[in-house]
């Protein structure tokens, strides 16, 4: 059924309070925008995302390892990076009624988008947020909560190298907090002021970067289609014009999501030179060079950067997924999520509340546990509301548990998209689910 992109927004948000996969952060004062709380099925959903990313970024390959740093860092991290000087949006505010601020670089026509009215010139705020070491708030004890987890790996990148056996080219991947002060936070988690950013740095040979540039960009396009199951037309690349490219760039390829609002960002897959370890190692006085054991080569390395929030990309497959069918004169709605990302993946369900179904459908879910993310819902209602409930979810596979089960050793499998219902004896359910997914 066509649902409008001006719909499709709505309904994914209202789904998503509904069901439990996002809410508003501190709702009951009323909210504070840019900030967003995952419920249940919302931190499923974002812990499969955080872990296929690490699985095939980290444990699948052996050239990527991982680190942990601190949101915190030293003062002087952020001097070197560039974010006390650079990390900065033109801030404008309305002169006329509503006084409004917003992005300079994002108001079309040089009025309010709100009310019309005439804007201030455009002022650099930086979008770093700061708090105090310590007791003292003064200058001296001012830091930053990380806006991006990158400085960690380039700050611990001798650790890394002289603790480990890596060896040039190789990454160091984070997953991790990150917060930016953001002028317009909006679109539901698009763009947030707390997010979770999923960075890896791989670090290559000074002229061979762009080889590797071109490498990940494959690469994570193919992660999106083949691993999260993303419709292939509704992502694209968008290549960075030189003009504005951030002042560590050489070149950054975005992978772009066709959002209701239209396409953006969703990873950015950046070459940043030898920028960050030139000047962090030009600024801590260390050397942060390279010595390649095989030709006695020195030099610093170059850094390929693929780059995304986890967020943005909970809310890119939310929106992918949702849809909408008549089934029998009613509208279904449905997540047709990929298995991998699925919050569950099987929820076993005894068609009553009986013991003698209970106990049967329990045994079930003990078998299925090891291997799949099974719901147990025994909750009264009928099968159809229940049922409907897991499309609601994104659940693949309902499997059923009725007074024939207990006769016949079978159980149900009922099908998220086709709605189909076979029959499958309980001893061959786990073959039988295994080789659907
Ligand atoms: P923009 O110019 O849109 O503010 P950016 O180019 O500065 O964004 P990057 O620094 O490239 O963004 O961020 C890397 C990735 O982190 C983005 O592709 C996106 O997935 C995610 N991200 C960045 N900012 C936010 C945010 N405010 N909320 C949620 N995710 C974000």
């Amino acid at each position: 059924m066509a649902i409008t992109r001006d719909d499709l927004m709505e309904k994914v948000t209202a789904l998503c309070k509904r069901r439990g996969f996002i809410f508003q952060s501190s709702e009951i004062y009323g909210g504070l925008s840019g900030f967003y709380d995952y419920g249940p099925y919302g931190v499923a959903l974002k812990r499969n995302i955080r872990e296929l990313w690490w699985r095939h970024l980290v444990e699948l390959r052996d050239d990527v390892v991982g680190l942990e740093s601190t949101l915190i860092m030293h003062p002087e991290v952020w001097k070197a990076s560039g974010h006390v000087d650079n990390f900065v949006d033109p801030l404008v505010q309305c002169l006329g009624d509503c006084k409004r601020r917003w992005r300079g670089d994002q108001v079309q026509g040089g009025r309010c988008p709100n009310c019309g009215g005439a804007l201030s010139e455009p002022r650099l705020f930086n979008l770093m947020f700061a708090t105090h070491v310590g007791p003292v708030a003064d200058s001296a004890s001012e830091v930053h909560l990380r806006p991006e987890t990158a400085q960690g790996m380039f700050v611990d990148f001798k650790n890394v190298l002289n603790s480990t056996r890596v060896r040039i080219p190789f990454g160091i991947a984070q997953q991790g907090r990150a917060f930016r002060n953001e002028i317009t936070p909006g679109n539901f988690v698009f763009r947030l002021r707390e997010f979770e950013l999923m960075e890896m740095e791989y670090f290559v040979k000074p002229d061979e970067d762009d080889r590797w540039f071109e490498y990940w960009r494959a690469e994570r396009m193919r992660w999106y289609q083949e691993v999260l199951g993303v419709r292939p037309d509704r992502l694209r690349f968008f290549d960075h014009p030189k003009e504005s490219l951030s002042h560590y760039s050489k070149q950054t390829t975005d992978i772009e999501y066709d959002f209701p609002f239209g396409w953006g960002e969703l990873e950015g897959v950046a070459d940043r030179t030898d920028f960050d370890l030139r000047t962090h190692q030009e600024r801590s006085g260390e050397d942060l060079s390279y010595l390649d054991p095989e030709t006695n080569e020195r030099y610093l390395p170059w850094v390929i950067e693929p780059a995304v929030g986890a967020d943005r990309i909970a809310i890119m497959l939310l929106l992918d997924a949702y849809d909408e069918d008549e089934v029998k004169g009613e509208t279904r709605v449905v997540l047709r999520f990929h298995r991998n990302v699925a919050p569950v993946q099987v929820a076993v369900m005894p068609l009553s509340k009986k013991e003698e179904l209970i106990g049967p459908a329990r045994e079930i879910v003990t078998a299925l546990r090891p291997h799949f993310r099974v719901e147990y819902d025994q909750t009264g209602g009928n099968i159809g509301r229940r049922y409907r409930r897991q499309d609601e979810v994104g659940t693949p596979y309902c499997v059923t548990v009725d007074f024939d089960s207990l006769q016949d050793r079978a159980v149900t499998i009922r099908e998220r998209d086709s709605m189909e219902q076979v029959r499958v004896p309980i001893a061959e359910l786990v073959d039988e689910l295994t080789q659907r997914f």
